[in-house]
């Protein structure tokens, strides 16, 4: 590769844009936005801006060839080999890239004149919402493409459509302008492809949320035209299997938008998308960002996997059935008949372990196989995504004949076991029979057939290995006629097959009688190389040979890919059965092996979990070797009596109530979503929304303070709560001055009990709120319980009855590690606020505390006595010259020094 597209033609007109400049400029034109992967020989080569954009991305050199416009053109390259790591940085920093190939041999090129240009073209836009490719996804998570359309008549109508190309599966749903949120957070789109008006309208309404920046790729107003959309959505979708007119005008605008812009990205293939799911928003337990973030459900708020509720549980053995887990896990059930089969499945699986472990077992044989699937519906699927696809059918076969010899399944496992029982046996024989054991990534480079499948196939491999044994056989005679033992026959890719004696030699073969014989090739330092008619005649026949079996190979590789496309729908509905099952039994064998129980899930306005453990902390504390202390729950309430009960918690600082809040939170989310729950016993009629504000954090990135978000967020909760819904609140109202806080706090408790009556937890410090439970008749006090001893703070993180009348801070910051004299000192002004409150300190008391505080006249607090003199006596002890004796005494008289410096 030495030729750029612009170097100096001064055969090309107009002022001096050659050919290959003018095709670069096209192409670039067409596809705005994009970083042009543009190929050239062996690199993909970018130039201009673009160059200058990935050289900083991937640390590569910038370049400058040529001229335009008399300036310099930078220029960067990736080698095709390594395009894949290259492509990957790119979308992962958010860029978009073109993918531009030589869609014909550069021979062919020539042909039709020295200076004309390889013909180029498009071949594929990458974005991130149009992944499919093993090494750009994340094999456990879903990859969704979402497109947001709005329709406005009187009021203002959403439909939100989102799909995974990489697996086919794909969602409509309509949606109100408050939904958008929430929506949003569950699917958490890679990229969201809208109009520009749409923006400008959400905008307009304060909902265009900043997050959505970074993920938003404006697209035509045409493209999400209810309208327009119709004739492609019928041509996508099988009209048996899905109709168009079921959708909203937005929806369909939605899914029109998707479909379009999935279409142009692969650029004609077929991406093996499913009819829609159409959902709508209200059938899964409301969760708002806010709550999603502070539950720590898919990932911690750090954004790390470990230590949040789904690395806790998933205990799948498959990557599709690790993405169910996380989108159940994302959208919990709200309707009781549903997530009870669930639990029947799940129950069923827990109960019979022998069945469990073998179940699993089968599982962990199968591939992705909706992946691969779809990868080769889209035209890049190779040899071993054909594989993947025989061995879940395989793996589908074994464990249909596991399940349905089982007696009495539960409705769900039973239809589990039809689908798997209906999986295309004679396709995974088929592919057995084909496919070699050892397979190559790419189809084009063949060898991947197994022998004794194809007649003609094995016919040309064996033309190809005698003609090789021929060619060895030549060497033998070679050297015998020339007297050159270290004569051989060698090939490389430049020359093809050579025969290469040493220099010493090389002479011998340019002279009579030899020089006949062998053609000049190459000279090298060390060695001669020559090619002979024979050899030639001879590589000539292997080559064919090869080129002969390669096409047999793409053949069969084609017949096999078809035979799978063929049947797309039902493999899919496999790859379902198979990741359900994987859920279920992941489900099962965490619940048995944690002593999980099934909650009793109803309509009711039940929530009473005894015993109840926080299933993240709980495996932590354990890992420490310590046990996590199991606490009650009942907010149970009946509709008639106004709603659920609200339980106000106080307690010391890291006495455990945020953890108390969040397991209970927990408990009702894996409960819906159909999982055991890590309780002795849990009744929970079914949640429709779920609230949980736990903790203070600020948004400074978007103006907004600690305080700020805490109102915004309860202020979301006053509005949005039901009497079904469960709220988890913790410290409302920290964030200003103390008279302001408290009172916010206890309006919102008031609300909360009068208007909503909803089921609510309600941490706080604002112990002046406890007697809201003499005038609210739902509202209890609990406390977190502590013991003290010996001046110290013992957190016994047991929730009992009661409120607590002190928060221990003083006693938290000092396990902390605050310094000691700011501890004393902090000690001594706690004292005299506590008696300023209850009017018992003088006036001279409170003055002369205030006066004096010693941190602004940057004095440091005298330390207390007793410290002091046990630090002295310590300093004065020389452990190394005292006997057994002597240190027992030293003992008993330091700790004298202490009683005595206390009782002073
Ligand atoms: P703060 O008021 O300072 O926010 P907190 O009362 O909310 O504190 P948590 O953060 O819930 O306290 O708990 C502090 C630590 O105590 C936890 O990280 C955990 O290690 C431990 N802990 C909490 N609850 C329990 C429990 N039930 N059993 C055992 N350990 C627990």
């Amino acid at each position: 590769m030495d030729q750029t597209p612009f170097e100096a033609d001064p055969g090309a007109a107009p002022a001096g844009l050659t050919p290959m400049m003018a095709q670069y400029f096209e192409i670039k034109a067409v596809n705005p936005g994009y970083l042009l992967f543009y190929r050239m020989g062996d690199f993909y080569e970018l130039f201009f801006e673009d160059a200058e954009i990935a050289s900083a991305a991937l640390g590569i050199v910038l370049t400058k060839r040529g001229k335009h416009l008399g300036e310099d053109i930078g220029m960067c390259g990736v080698p095709i080999h390594a395009a894949n790591d290259y492509l990957n940085k790119l979308i992962k920093l958010g860029h978009r890239v073109a993918i531009c190939e030589q869609m014909e041999d550069p021979a062919e090129a020539r042909k039709r004149g020295s200076k004309s240009v390889v013909r180029r073209d498009v071949v594929r836009l990458v974005t991130p919402g149009t992944l499919t490719e093993d090494d750009h996804l994340d094999a456990r998570s879903s990859n969704y493409l979402a497109a947001l359309a709005m329709v406005r008549h009187g009021e203002t109508d959403f439909a939100l459509a989102w799909a995974d190309i990489s697996t086919g599966e794909s969602f409509v749903a309509d949606l109100a302008a408050e939904q958008l949120a929430d929506e949003m957070a569950r699917i958490d789109p890679a990229e969201l492809l809208l109009t520009e008006a749409t923006r400008a309208a959400l905008a307009d309404m304060h909902l265009l949320a900043p997050a959505w920046a970074n993920i938003a790729s404006i697209i035509r107003p045409e493209a999400a035209d209810s309208e327009m959309a119709m004739p492609a959505l019928r041509r996508i979708f099988p009209a048996e299997r899905f109709d168009p007119t079921a959708l909203s005008r937005a929806g369909r605008g939605a899914l029109g938008a998707l479909i379009s812009y999935v279409g142009e990205s692969q650029k004609g293939r077929h991406a093996p998308l499913r009819p829609p799911v159409l959902g709508a928003a209200d059938s899964a337990m409301a969760i708002d960002a806010a709550t999603r973030s502070s539950l720590e459900i898919l990932t911690t708020q750090r954004g790390q996997a470990r230590g949040s509720l789904r690395h806790a549980i998933d205990q799948t053995v498959t990557a599709p059935g690790a993405r169910l887990l996380a989108a159940r896990l994302a959208a919990p059930l709200r309707d009781a008949a549903a997530i009870n089969a669930r639990l029947d499945a799940v129950e069923r699986l827990v109960g019979d372990s022998l069945l469990r472990t073998r179940l699993r077992q089968d599982l962990k044989a199968a591939p992705d196989l909706a992946r691969a699937l779809s990868r080769l519906s889209l035209e890049r699927g190779g040899p071993r995504d054909l594989a993947a696809i025989g061995k879940a059918v395989a793996a589908a076969l074994d464990l249909a004949g596991h399940l349905g010899a089982q007696p009495d399944l539960p409705d769900r496992l039973a239809r589990l076991a039809e689908t798997l029982d209906a999986a295309p046996r004679e396709l995974a024989s088929e592919l057995a029979l084909a496919l070699d054991d050892d397979l190559p990534l790419l189809a084009r480079d063949g060898g991947f057939v197994r022998a004794a499948y194809d007649g003609k196939l094995d016919e040309e491999r064996v033309l190809g290995r005698e003609t090789r044994a021929v060619v060895a056989a030549l060497q033998a005679r070679l050297m015998d006629e020339t007297d050159i033992r270290a004569l051989k026959i060698k090939h490389n890719g430049v020359l093809g097959f050579f025969v290469e004696v040493p220099a010493g030699h090389g002479q011998k073969l340019l002279e009579p009688p030899h020089r006949e014989t062998f053609i000049h090739r190459q000279t090298l330092a060390n060695a001669m190389r020559f090619t002979t008619t024979e050899l030639a005649e001879l590589a000539g026949r292997i080559a064919k040979a090869q080129d002969a079996a390669l096409a047999l190979e793409l053949a069969i590789f084609a017949r096999l890919r078809e035979q799978v496309l063929s049947r797309t729908a039902p493999l899919q509905g496999l790859a379902d059965a198979l990741a359900e099952l994987d859920v279920s039994a992941a489900l099962a064998e965490v619940s048995a092996t944690r002593a999980y129980k099934r909650p009793r899930i109803d309509d009711s306005l039940a929530f009473a979990i005894v015993g109840g453990r926080h299933p993240v902390v709980e495996l932590m504390v354990a890992a420490e070797g310590h046990s996590f202390v199991a606490n009650d729950a009942d907010l149970s309430g009946e509709a008639e009596s106004g709603g659920g009960a609200l339980w106000l918690v106080t307690g010391p600082n890291m006495g455990g109530k945020s953890t108390f809040l969040r397991q209970n939170a927990l408990i009702a989310i894996m409960a819906q979503m159909g999982c055991y729950v890590p309780a002795e016993s849990a009744h929970i009629g079914v949640v429709d929304r779920l609230f949980s504000r736990v903790g203070a954090s600020d948004d400074i990135a978007h103006g907004r303070s600690t305080f700020m978000v805490e109102m915004v967020e309860t202020a979301a909760i006053l509005n949005r709560a039901t009497k079904r819904s469960l709220v988890v609140l913790d410290e409302i109202g920290r964030g200003t001055a103390t008279f302001d806080g408290l009172s916010i706090a206890w309006a919102a408790v008031e609300a909360l009990h009068e208007t909503t009556g909803c089921r609510a937890l309600f941490a706080t410090h604002f112990h002046e709120l406890t007697s809201l439970a003499k005038s609210l008749s739902r509202v209890a006090n609990v406390t977190m319980k502590v013991r003290e001893w010996e001046g110290e703070v013992v957190f016994l993180h047991e929730v009992g009855p009661g409120a607590a009348d002190r928060s221990y801070g003083i006693q938290v910051a000092r396990l902390a590690g605050l310094p000691e004299p700011v501890i004393a000192r902090a000690k001594q002004v706690l004292e005299v606020l506590e008696q300023r409150s209850t009017g018992t300190a003088s006036s001279r008391q409170k003055a002369g505390v205030l006066d004096d505080l010693p941190l602004f006249a940057h004095q440091p607090a005298p330390a207390p006595q007793g410290r002091d003199s046990v630090h002295e006596a310590l300093d004065a002890v020389r452990p190394d010259e005292l006997t057994p004796r002597q240190a027992i005494e030293t003992l008993y008289e330091l700790k004298k020094i202490r009683d005595d410096a206390r009782r002073s």
